[in-house]
Formats: structure tokens, sequence, C-alpha cells
């Protein structure tokens, strides 16, 4: 590109440089490498497209981070620890079948929505499993029904005789007490109903 009269000074040329530019945000700052057609005597640059092309994501960032919201890094790094490419991140968290790749390239800002389930998922990726998840199509897991215990009743004295699932932990304390006395059989609530 060569070199053209500064139109701001008229005294000036502007030829492309790169210059460290710095930004401000929210109490947040950084510097970044702008390229840019910079002008050799006033303090004027022009910024084109390409130009700000090389800096969108830095800055993007910058006030995804003054505002509250994960940076492109961030997404990017959460996504990868669930082991989803960006297709699937998209179908699990919804935005769109580009959504990812936006959000990492600094392109788009995530909804509040989708920046806490990110945090959530992040906080604890066991939450994944949750999911009935097959890559294209996503929905949630029924929960499990509630568990129960069996009791026989004796004459004075009723007694566990099974549970649902003593391999879920919300039931092993009941496993333990198969085959013992838990009350007399007169205490029709017994406390089997909190299982
Ligand atoms: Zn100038």
């Amino acid at each position: 590109m060569s070199n053209i009269k500064c139109p701001f000074c008229s005294d000036g040329e502007m030829s492309h440089q790169v210059k460290p530019e710095t930004h401000s945000y929210k109490g947040l700052s950084i510097t970044v490498n702008q390229p840019g057609m910079y002008c050799n005597h006033c303090d004027e640059a022009i910024l084109n497209g390409d130009d700000l092309k090389v800096t969108r994501r830095d800055i993007h960032d910058l006030h995804a981070a003054g505002d509250g919201y994960l940076t492109s890094g961030e997404i990017k790094r959460i996504r990868e620890k669930l082991r989803l490419n960006q297709k699937q991140a998209a179908v699990l968290l919804g935005g769109g079948v580009n959504a990812f790749s936006r959000y990492e390239r600094g392109e788009a800002k995530q909804s509040k929505a989708i920046d806490m389930f990110l945090r959530l998922l992040d906080s604890d990726p066991s939450l994944l499993d949750r999911f009935e998840f097959d890559g294209e199509n996503i929905s949630i897991k029924p929960v499990a029904s509630k568990s129960w215990v069996s009791v026989s009743t004796t004459k004075s004295h009723l007694r566990v005789i099974g549970a649902s699932n003593p391999t879920t932990r919300s039931v092993k304390g009941t496993a333990k007490l198969i085959g013992r006395t838990i009350g007399h059989a007169s205490d029709n609530k017994i406390a089997v109903n909190g299982y």
C-alpha cells in the first residue's frame, strides 16, 4: 500500500504500520499491536476492516471480561474440557450451528444463559451425564423414580426386607437396614417414607 497524504492534517503522509494501542474498559486495559494507516505528522490513523480483524478478538475479550462474561479463550477451554466439538456444544447449549466458532473467534457474545450454563458445566462436568445426548439430539434423562423399601410386619415389629436400588447413594442407608427391625408395627408412619 503506497503512502497517502493525511486527510486530517494535510501536512503528513500516512503509511501502513503496526503500532501498540491501549484499550481500556471498565477498569481493565489491554495493549494490542494494531495495524493501520498511521500519519507521520499527527496522531490520526485509518483502520480498515482487515486491520480491525487482527485485534478483534482481544478487544472482544476485554469487553466480555469487563461485562462479567467468559472470554473467547475461556469458552474454548471449557468446551474442550467437556470433550465437545463446536457443533456438539451448539446442540447442547443453543445459539445456532456456528455459535461456538463465532464465540471462540470473538465475533459474537454468548447469551447470559449460555455463559452461566458453561460456568456450571466447568465447575461440575458430571452434569453432562444428566443429558441424553447423541451429538445431534438432546434431552434430559428422566429422574430416577423414588426409591422404596419393603417391610414385613410381625406381631410387634416392622422389618425391612428389601430396597428398590441399594446401590444408589440415597438408598445405601436403607440397604443397611435390610433384615433389621426398624420400628414397632403400631408405628404406621414409619420413617421409611423418608427414603
Ligand atoms: Zn496527519
